[in-house]
C-alpha cells in the first residue's frame, strides 16, 4: 500500500489489538527489552495524514503524532520525496569531519525563525534530550557556574541528567539514579491546581525566592522551562509567570533555556510556543520532536555568544544533524515558511476547544480543557472536586483505542487526556474522533 491509497477514513476491521498485531506482540515480548512499554499494542505498518494503518487493516484516527512527531502530517508527500533524493545521494560523513550544506541550512532556518532579535547560531543532535543535555553544557561553560533549575511537572528526557530534570519518578527515574547533581526543582504555576486567583507574577516571585534562597542566582547557570509542560499535562502557566522568571534570569546573569521539544515547530500555532508569552525572552531553544516529520534531529538554537562558548570539538556526536534528517527538517521548515501550517494548527485549536468546552458543560467529570494549537488537554477530576480521576482517563483511553481512535494520557496524576494531532488531519476525522471520545466521557 502506497502513503496515497490510505484513506482518509477511520476503519475497524478486527478486534483491537487485532490478531496479527496479537502474534506480533508475543514476538516483542519474547524478544524486546520489558522495560520499552506499550501504550496500545497494535503493529503499524503505514500511514498517511491523520491515519495510521495496523497490519490488520484497521484504519486508527491518530491524535498523538507519536508525541507530537509528525506534525505535518504522516508521509507529508514533500518530506518523503526529500528523504527519497537524499538517501540515494549521501546518508552520512560526520559532520564535525567533512560538512554538508542541509546542516547549515536547517541552523538558518532555525536561527530565523526562533523568537529573539539577536545574533544566533544552531548546532545539530539526535533526540531531545540530547539537545537539553547541549544546551546545559553551553549555559555551564558559558557562564561558568554549575547549578541549574527546572520546573515542577516537568519533563526533559531519559539520559541520566535530563533525568535528574524530570518531575516524576515514575516511570521515568525510579530506580535509575543516582542522577547528575546541581538540579533544582521548583514550583511552577499550574492555574488549575494553585490556589485560585494568585497570578503569574506570584507564581513566579514563589518560584523566584526557591531560586534565589535555596540556590543563589549568582550560582544559577541556567533556568529550563517547557514553556507548555507536554508529559506533565499541557500545564499553561499563568500569564505573566515566563515573563517575571525571564526578566529575574536576565537580570541576574542566569541563561533561559526554552525546552521547546514538544510544543515547538508549529505545534501551538505559532513556530515556537513561546512567542506566544508577552515579554518571555529566552536566550535559548531546545527543539526536537516535531522538526522533521518523523526523521531524528534535533536542535539547540541560541544567543551566538552562549552558543560560542565550547571550544572546537567541544560539542558533537557521530550522527548528529544527520544529512538524510537534516533533508526531512527542511522540507518541513520550508512548508511552514510557506504558509498555511500555522493557520491550520490555529483551526484545530478553535474546533477542538469547542468541541470540549461543551462536552466540559455537559459532563463534570471534565475539569479543566487548556493548551495552544494543535496542543490541547482534557483533565479529568472526580464530579464537583479538583480529585484527579486517572480512572475516567483509562475507560475514555480504552474506549477510544477498541474504536480506532489512538489517544494519549498525560498528567502527573496520569488523569489527563492530550490531542497532538498531526496537522493533515482532516476537520472529519477530527470530528468523527471527539464523538467516540465523548461517547466514552458519556458512559463514564
Ligand atoms: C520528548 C521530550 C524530551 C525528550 O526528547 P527525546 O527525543 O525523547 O529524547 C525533552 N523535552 C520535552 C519537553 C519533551 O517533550
Amino acid at each position: 500500500m502506497t502513503e496515497s491509497q490510505i484513506s482518509q477514513v477511520r476503519k475497524v476491521v478486527t478486534a483491537i489489538p487485532g490478531p496479527k498485531s496479537q502474534e506480533l506482540h508475543k514476538r516483542r515480548l519474547e524478544a524486546v527489552s520489558h522495560g520499552a512499554g506499550a501504550a496500545l499494542p497494535v503493529y503499524i505498518e503505514a500511514a498517511h495524514g491523520g491515519i495510521i494503518v495496523d497490519v490488520d487493516g484497521n484504519q486508527l484516527i491518530d491524535l498523538g503524532s507519536g508525541i507530537g512527531v509528525t506534525t505535518i502530517g504522516h508521509t507529508n508527500p514533500q518530506v518523503v520525496a526529500a528523504v527519497q533524493e537524499q538517501v540515494a545521494k549521501l546518508t552520512h560523513t560526520l559532520f564535525t569531519l567533512t560538512p554538508y550544506s542541509g546542516y547549515v541550512e536547517v541552523c538558518e532556518f532555525l536561527n530565523k525563525h526562533t523568537p529573539g532579535n539577536f545574533k544566533k547560531r544552531s548546532a545539530l543532535f539526535n533526540s531531545g534530550a540530547e539537545a537539553v543535555e547541549n544546551a546545559v553544557k553551553l549555559a555551564r561553560k558559558f557562564t561558568g557556574r554549575g547549578e541549574i533549575a527546572v520546573f515542577d511537572h516537568g519533563y526533559h528526557g531519559r539520559t541520566n541528567l535530563t533525568m535528574a530534570m524530570n518531575f516524576k519518578a515514575m516511570p521515568y527515574n525510579s530506580g535509575f539514579g543516582p542522577f547528575a547533581p546541581g538540579v533544582h526543582h521548583v514550583p511552577m504555576s499550574y492555574p488549575f491546581r494553585d490556589e485560585t486567583g494568585l497570578t503569574g507574577e506570584e507564581a513566579a516571585k514563589r518560584a523566584i525566592t526557591y531560586m534565589d534562597k535555596r540556590v543563589g542566582a549568582a550560582n544559577l547557570a541556567a533556568i529550563v522551562i517547557e514553556p507548555i509542560q507536554g508529559e506533565g499535562g499541557f500545564i499553561v502557566p499563568a500569564p505573566g509567570f515566563l515573563k517575571a522568571i525571564s526578566e529575574w534570569a536576565k537580570a541576574n546573569g542566569i541563561v533561559m533555556i526554552a525546552d521547546e521539544v514538544q510544543a515547538g515547530i508549529a505545534r501551538t500555532g505559532k513556530w515556537f510556543a513561546s512567542e506566544w508569552e508577552e515579554g518571555f525572552e529566552p536566550d535559548m531553544f531546545t527543539i526536537a520532536k516535531g522538526i522533521a516529520g518523523g526523521m531524528p534531529i534535533s536542535a539547540v538554537t541560541g544567543r551566538a555568544e552562549i552558543m560560542d562558548a565550547s571550544h572546537p570539538g567541544g560539542i558533537g556526536g557521530t550522527f548528529g544533524g544527520n544529512p538524510v534528517a537534516a533533508a526531512a527538517a527542511i522540507a518541513v521548515l520550508r512548508q511552514i515558511e510557506a504558509g498555511g501550517v500555522l493557520e491550520r494548527a490555529q483551526a484545530i485549536e478553535t474546533l477542538l476547544k469547542s468541541r470540549l468546552e461543551a462536552m466540559k458543560a455537559k459532563y463534570p467529570v471534565i475539569g479543566d480543557i487548556r493548551g495552544r494549537g494543535a496542543m490541547i488537554a482534557i483533565e479529568f477530576v472526580e464530579p464537583g472536586t479538583k480529585n484527579p480521576n486517572k480512572a475516567a482517563v483509562d475507560a475514555v483511553v480504552k474506549h477510544s483505542h477498541e474504536n480506532g481512535v489512538l489517544v494519549l494520557n498525560a498528567g502527573t496524576y496520569y488523569n489527563v487526556i492530550r490531542f497532538l494531532p498531526p496537522l493533515a488531519i482532516t476537520d472529519e476525522l477530527l470530528n468523527d474522533a471527539l464523538n467516540v471520545i465523548e461517547e466514552a466521557v458519556a458512559k463514564l
